[in-house]
């Protein structure tokens, strides 16, 4: 398996060099080439939030926290005194930290379905939908955006199998094979949602015109 580091600078090379063919092409701008590189590298290292007290996880955690911290902070601004408001702020942002977070590491099996294709479209899909309905991208960049997520999820997926792979005996290690997974019967009915939901996200997402 391949370790933080490596996840990181394959992720952020392959990011790079995809944004300057989609800068070059004039698909996307510079600002937006920061992004897309952003992207890219962030989901070279999402699959393995599903390992406990691995750095992305606890990295994915804090920013969670954080942001719901400013988010109930800003929804009560002015409804609740500022004590109070602060007392609902760190609690809330604690809760996802400690209580969620443990949850979270209790039901997720390492290498199990965050290690899998249709998680890697699940996420890119997510980002198309996020990207229109929250942030107000065109529809072009929203797919591009998804393209370097799912991407860079993969690489992460394929780096997995590559490091699974024993290269002086070309002997294969055990975890051969759970990285890039597309079903498994042990965990069928979570495949079959997780398909069901990402065969019903290219169905209801708009797609822009060319690719129609
Ligand atoms: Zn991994």
């Amino acid at each position: 398996m391949a370790n933080f580091q490596t996840h990181c600078t394959v992720a952020a090379g392959g990011s790079i060099v995809a944004t300057a063919v989609c800068v070059q092409s004039g698909m996307a701008d510079h600002t937006q080439g920061l992004l897309l590189i952003s992207l890219g590298t962030l989901a070279g290292i999402l699959p393995d939030i599903d390992s406990d007290h691995s750095i992305p996880t606890r990295l994915v955690f804090n920013v969670i926290s954080f942001a719901v911290a400013i988010g109930s902070l800003f929804a009560l601004l002015g409804q609740v005194n500022l004590l109070y408001l602060l007392g609902i702020s760190l609690i809330s942002a604690l809760f996802v930290r400690y209580i969620a977070y443990a949850l979270f590491a209790g039901i997720t099996e390492h290498r199990g379905l965050f290690h899998s294709l249709p998680a890697a479209l699940l996420f890119g899909l997510s980002t198309v939908s996020i990207g229109i309905h929250m942030l107000g991208w065109s529809l072009h960049f929203a797919w591009l955006a998804a393209a370097f997520v799912s991407g860079g999820y993969l690489l992460h997926l394929l780096l997995d199998e590559i490091y699974s792979v024993n290269f002086m005996g070309s002997t294969l290690k055990k975890s051969f094979g759970s990285a890039l997974t597309l079903f498994t019967r042990s965990s069928w009915l979570s495949y079959l949602l997780l398909y069901a939901i990402v065969g019903a996200g290219f169905y209801l997402l708009p797609m822009p015109n060319h690719l129609i």
